[in-house]
């Protein structure tokens, strides 16, 4: 364990304490999506350090400027009906912070019992009280003990599941729908016109409809956020991973001008909700410098590129069945059983990539610069370790 970990890290690639180098098929979790050495945010991460490292969070009434400047940054990027952020630290936090913002309408207009929360089996979105019991995985909730009441989940991309539970519940007793627009486990995404339904049933029955990019956003698919690439006009979208390039940690909640009013509509009433560190300066210093390095598109071209060429090779190799590419996250079903594919994700880090899996599916989610000659090199490892772990056909 202890030389395995990590020291040091260029472009794609990590250098563990044995001094082995890794290609980084993973980003770390999904967040180092702009490699391990951008000068560009790590220099303001610096700056900003030695500027004004630490102040009130923007639950207060003196955060730091370079905060107030991220978030109006930041919403500028955003879907045009997005018009406000609360900035925290964590994925959990913020799908938690989104619940307690769509409940808190609710106790605010008079209707308090308006509380149940609906997502989808197969979801990830986190780790916490609320985020836990959200997050559709049954071995994570066995794990875990009494889970948050008020949460129930249907069958991914299933509308007439959603529609039969939104029914059972109430329709005026379900707060928030919660879904992954690309579900993270399994690269499994939408149908089309899946996500537009889910909004017209929300907007149907009052209901808050919730998008979380944690994983999707900010150039992972190769868009900003799937929301504006559809259209959608989701109530609350979630961001976090990329929007720091996981330099330093960083999430948001974007929500709309109605969300807000209805939550702020008691005068004096300040949202009852929040942590220390949220709006940090740093991690606002990070967000910036990431903004900056996405604003040309060179990032997100490439990730098309990269998606594309990445996909050829992947379905020409042995063993695999099917290739699902949306942008730089991409499932690859395999002709092997789970114990076999949780083999070869071993092999593979002895090959020298790191990468995920879920279930027969190898699950790749390279930095968004990764290179066309580490993509060569990441489908050659792959391909010597599937020769080494798959069975012979
Ligand atoms: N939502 C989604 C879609 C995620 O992928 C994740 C993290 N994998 C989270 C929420 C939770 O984020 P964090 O681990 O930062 O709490």
């Amino acid at each position: 364990m202890r030389g395995r970990a990590l020291v040091s890290g260029r472009g794609c690639r990590v250098t563990d304490a044995s001094g082995r180098e890794y290609l980084d098929a993973r980003s770390a979790l999904w967040n180092a999506s702009l490699g391990y050495d951008n000068r560009a945010v790590a220099e303001a991460i610096a700056h900003q350090l030695a500027t004004l490292p630490v102040a009130q969070s923007i639950r207060h009434d003196q955060p730091a400027e370079i905060t107030l400047r991220y978030a109006e940054r930041l919403v500028a990027v955003l879907p045009e009906h997005l018009r406000h952020v609360r900035l925290c630290t964590t994925g959990a936090q913020a799908v938690e912070g989104a619940v307690f913002l769509s409940r808190f309408t609710r106790i605010v207009g008079g209707d308090p019992d308006r509380t149940h929360v609906i997502a989808q089996l197969d979801g990830y979105h986190g780790i916490g009280g609320l985020a836990t019991a959200i997050t559709g995985e049954p071995d994570v909730h066995a794990l875990h003990g009494p889970l948050t009441p008020g949460v129930h989940h249907v069958r991914p991309w299933d509308l007439d599941h959603l529609r039969a539970e939104v029914e059972r519940i109430g329709p005026d007793r379900v707060t928030a729908i919660v879904l992954e627009p690309v579900l993270g486990t399994g690269v499994q995404e939408a149908p089309p016109g899946h996500l537009a339904e889910v909004q017209r049933l929300c907007q149907e029955h009052g209901i808050h409809f919730v998008i979380d990019e944690v994983s999707t956003g900010f150039g992972r698919t190769g868009a900003l956020t799937v929301t504006g690439e559809l259209g959608l006009r989701p109530d609350m979208v979630l961001l976090s991973k990329g929007i720091s390039s996981g330099y330093v940690p960083l999430a948001a909640i974007a929500t709309t001008s109605e969300v807000l009013a209805a939550a702020t509509a008691r005068p004096g009433v300040v949202l009852p909700h929040g942590s220390t560190g949220d709006g940090n300066p740093v991690a606002a210093a990070a967000g910036l410098a990431v903004l900056d390095e996405l604003a040309d598109g060179r990032v997100l071209a490439n990730v098309g590129e990269r998606s594309e060429q990445l996909e050829r090779a992947l379905s020409a190799l042995d063993g695999v069945v099917a290739v699902r590419a949306r942008g730089l996250m991409i499932g690859v079903d395999l002709d092997a059983d789970a114990g076999t594919v949780a083999e070869l994700r071993l092999r593979c880090r002895e090959e020298g990539l790191l990468l995920s899996t879920a279930g027969s599916t190898v699950v790749l989610t390279p930095p968004l610069v990764i290179t066309s000659e580490d993509c060569e090199e990441l489908v050659a490892r792959l391909d010597r370790s599937m020769r080494a772990t798959l069975p012979e056909r």
